[in-house]
């Protein structure tokens, strides 16, 4: 049935790499995918499938085959990112500062190519495939807590997505079993001092002084106070105070990022954070406000899953294809999703031949890598359906 299945997908190849490029030409932004649900809609109840909207621009497909059986979801994202195309491909964004630049068009054409297949089997497998359409991966708080918060999940027993990951070589599939995709926070602080002449710095309170020393201060959180063994990471992203070079400014303001796998770890940073920003900035009498964003938990493939999975892609393409990788602090909320049920996330390897990263202005998939992305998510919701009992 696997093979069957991947033949298959190589016939459609034409028409999956068709409905990539269409989806590419016209991107839209987190939650204003219209026009893309608006398409997926059609063509699933084209094919057959009942659909229900959910969570503004969400939506829920159903195939059911024979009666009885599992329940398994299949899951796409449906947004672009707000970012200008570089390049002159063919199929260029025609959506003036927006772009397909992480995979999620590849991702909406592997997932259709997986219902139509899966659809002309009906009458083979038993059990129900839900086809989850996401809108908002890239904005936090996302599109995956509203969905599941809408009923996506509703009867599901398990749950399988997959990233085209261009860092991975064409063909080639991996997941980590367990923590995979870092939680990922932002958090600013406002540093307030009292300004003042910058010749007369014993009449002020100097936030830009007491700042530098949060920064400084705010580097042993992660040498200091996390298990060395734990992965974490404080960034900041940015630093903003003052007017002109003789002012000693009222305040400074800094943001940043917080990336943890384990939430304990997430609780003590947290907890770190406010405690040293205020200390800190307090030790030269200026007062700091920390504001804290929980943003996507950590995602956590389940074990047994995962192996399932990884072994479905070593029948379809040969053992070869299943490569070891490591975590990644980068943040994705599929997470939400396997917080509510088992699944796995798969990196599926689309980097041949290309020259730019996720989120670059000039970033491409390599579309050989769409017909297989296809028949391994197809061939996961049939060999889950198959299992006994
Ligand atoms: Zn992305
Ligand atoms: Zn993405």
């Amino acid at each position: 049935m696997l093979e069957e299945l991947r033949l298959e997908m190589e016939a459609m190849a034409g028409r999956i790499i068709g409905r990539r490029r269409d989806f590419h030409r016209r991107p839209e932004t987190a939650h204003n995918e219209f026009a893309t649900s608006a398409a997926l809609r059609d063509f699933f109840l084209k094919t057959g499938l009942s659909v229900a909207a959910m969570a503004g621009t969400g939506l829920r497909a159903v195939l059911d085959g024979r009666p009885g059986g599992r329940t398994v979801a299949l899951r796409t994202d449906i947004d672009a990112l707000p970012l200008a195309e570089e390049g002159d491909k063919e199929y260029a964004s025609t959506t003036p500062g927006a772009c397909h630049a992480c995979g999620h068009d590849g991702h909406m054409a592997v997932l259709q190519a997986a219902a139509e297949a899966l659809a002309r089997r009906k009458d083979r497998f038993r059990g129900r495939v839900v086809f989850l359409c996401q809108p908002a991966e890239e904005l936090p708080p996302g599109g995956a807590k509203p969905m599941i918060e809408a009923g996506a999940l509703d009867g599901v027993e398990a749950i399988f997505g997959l990233h085209l990951w261009q860092p991975m070589p064409t063909g080639t599939v991996g997941a980590v079993r367990g923590p995979m995709m870092a939680q990922s926070d932002n958090f600013r602080i406002t540093v307030a001092g009292r300004g003042g002449h910058a010749s007369m710095p014993h009449q002020a309170v100097d936030p830009i002084l007491a700042a530098a020393a949060v920064v400084s201060a705010l580097q042993s959180v992660v040498s200091r106070n996390v298990d060395p063994l734990q992965p974490a990471v404080l960034s900041f992203g940015t630093i903003r105070g003052g007017t002109v070079y003789n002012i000693i400014p009222g305040a400074v303001e800094l943001s940043g990022t917080v990336r943890t796998f384990d939430p304990d770890v997430q609780a003590l940073m947290k907890r770190r954070l406010v405690e040293i920003a205020r200390t800190t900035a307090g030790s030269f009498g200026a007062e700091a406000e920390v504001e804290y964003e929980d943003g996507y938990p950590p995602l956590v493939n389940d074990a047994a899953e995962t192996d399932f999975a990884l072994a479905v892609a070593a029948r379809l393409f040969g053992g070869k294809s299943v490569v070891p990788i490591r975590p990644v602090m980068g943040g994705e909320d599929f997470a939400y999703y396997l917080r509510e049920v088992p699944g796995a996330f798969l990196f599926f390897g689309a980097g041949d031949g290309t020259r730019f990263p996720h989120h670059h202005p000039g970033f491409d998939l390599d579309e050989k890598a769409l017909p297989s992305a296809a028949a391994l998510l197809a061939g996961l919701a049939l060999e889950y359906l198959a299992r006994p009992g």
